[in-house]
């Protein structure tokens, strides 16, 4: 029920934003009944909605002031996660908990700190209107964009203010073009109350099918259709890595075939002659909504944590769980806006918000950084969760694991450098088998039932998520 009502209020502050209501003070009173004299106009939806939006009232007082402007362009992360968790209880927590991990991890892979990650990306274009279907150079364009700003080679990036100077960080990832995919379609991607457009990743449904997601980087750019009758326009989203070893045995939630990120036509490259207009107002694009998309990919949250992102509020007690950032206590409104300063913290140690971070929403022409623990972060998930994807072999330099033989034939053994409560999973790559175990220091595993061919290993505890590739030979 309560990521139900969650997307509720996401709705909610799209029809605020739709009637301008967010700068004014207003008695809820006033705010729904210009939303009835609307949903009247739609009169299909009007019983069914009115009644959510009662609901969300009753449950949820939210005070309404200026400081509260909201962008009307936002990113779907927390669509993501609220419409996920409606299928799997417990899908924002696997999340954080991949988060947590992850960032513990984040020291042990320091020393891995010079190898440049190289990602593979597939681009793939679902178009409908001749508009839709991308240039190449928009896509190259954009590639570019997303080198310059994860390798710190952006031609603003000294545009960030002195105090915030030293935080800034070359990732040391890099992507590499490998294929567009052009798909002409008759399907619309319409974002909903209880789905994701993602039917724009499945060639059954009007979209195109990911490429091996596991080994590459998949981009849809399609036009991302608003909420029917009520709007919620989203620039993009992306599936962050979640905790797979940690899943209940047979769901994979969500599935391999989703990871990636999509994004909507219109801010995808540099220079897209489409623009995206919301309630009369321009998205100034400059190709940066794919470098935060990447960045949610890459496991980073919103700079200020969506602890009063979602009601639009103010909260200082949500933290996105990076050290080295500022404390935020909402998105930025869009614009460059130097003087806000949302939380006041004690002690002399006060910063502003920083509007300068790509993962804010503030406009993109202000955006140029990650920070160190960002990048620490991502590079984590790229050595851990997103192993596979950078098939880097110095990925497996620290062994707090060892595993043999691989490939292997009746037996798997694993002997742990410390004993600790671990968890193995076992899962061919098309999910029909799966063995689970909780071990502890060494264990050997009987695998002589299982069919040859390729299987991924994950081995969790506190202080490890690792994903190993194993091959079970022929007889
Ligand atoms: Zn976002």
């Amino acid at each position: 029920m309560k990521h139900y009502l969650e997307i509720l209020v996401l709705i909610y502050r799209e029809i605020l934003e739709k009637f301008k209501f967010l700068t004014v003070e207003n008695s809820d009173k006033s705010v729904v009944s210009i939303y009835k004299m609307q949903l009247k106009l739609n009169n299909k939806a009007y019983l069914y909605y009115e009644i959510q939006l009662l609901v969300a009232f009753l449950l949820f007082t939210i005070p309404l002031s200026a400081q509260n402007k909201i962008s009307p362009f936002q990113c779907g992360h927390e669509y993501v996660l609220s419409i996920n968790e409606q299928n799997y209880s417990n899908y924002r927590e696997m999340v954080n908990e991949t988060f947590s991990i992850a960032y513990k991890n984040k020291d042990i892979n320091a020393h891995h700190r010079n190898d440049i990650y190289k990602i593979p990306v597939v681009v793939h274009i679902v178009w409908k209107n001749s508009e839709e279907n991308l240039d190449d150079s928009l896509i190259f364009s954009q590639i570019k964009v997303l080198n310059k700003a994860f390798r710190l080679q952006n031609e603003d990036k000294s545009n960030v203010r002195d105090i915030f100077k030293d935080l800034q960080s070359d990732a040391e990832i890099e992507f590499e073009l490998k294929e567009v995919k052009r798909v002409k379609t008759s399907a619309n991607f319409a974002l909903s109350l209880t789905g994701l457009p993602d039917n724009v990743k499945r060639a059954s449904n009007g979209g195109s099918g990911a490429t091996d997601p596991d080994r590459h980087l998949n981009i849809w750019v399609c036009k991302i259709q608003p909420i029917p009758f009520i709007g919620g326009q989203i620039l993009g989203y992306a599936y962050p890595p979640t905790g797979l070893g940690n899943w209940p045995d047979g769901s994979s939630a969500p599935s391999k075939d989703l990871e990636g990120v999509v994004i909507d036509y219109r801010v995808f490259g540099l220079n897209n002659p489409n623009k995206l207009t919301v309630n009369g107002s321009t998205h100034q694009s400059f190709a940066r909504t794919t470098v935060h998309e990447v960045g949610h990919y890459l496991g980073l949250r919103h700079i200020w944590g969506d602890g009063g992102g979602l009601f639009g509020g103010n909260s200082c007690d949500a933290d996105d769980g990076i050290s080295d950032t500022p404390n935020q206590g909402t998105q930025s409104p869009g614009g460059c806006d130097t003087s806000a300063n949302t939380c006041i913290e004690e002690g002399g140690n006060d910063l502003p918000d920083m509007i300068e971070n790509y993962m804010d929403y503030s406009g993109e022409n202000c955006q140029n950084t990650f920070t160190k623990e960002q990048v620490a972060l991502m590079r984590s998930v790229l050595a851990n969760q997103r192993q596979l994807l950078t098939n880097t072999e110095q990925s497996f330099a620290n062994q707090q694991v060892n595993i043999w033989p691989n490939p292997f034939q009746n037996f798997i053994n694993i002997t742990l450098n410390e004993n600790i409560e671990t968890k193995v999973k076992l899962t061919s790559l098309d999910i029909s088998e799966i063995m689970s175990y909780k071990i502890s220091e060494k264990y050997m595993l009987d695998v002589e039932t299982l069919r040859s061919g390729t299987y991924l290993l994950e081995v969790v505890n506190d202080k490890m998520y690792k994903v190993l590739k194993l091959i079970k030979a022929h007889e």
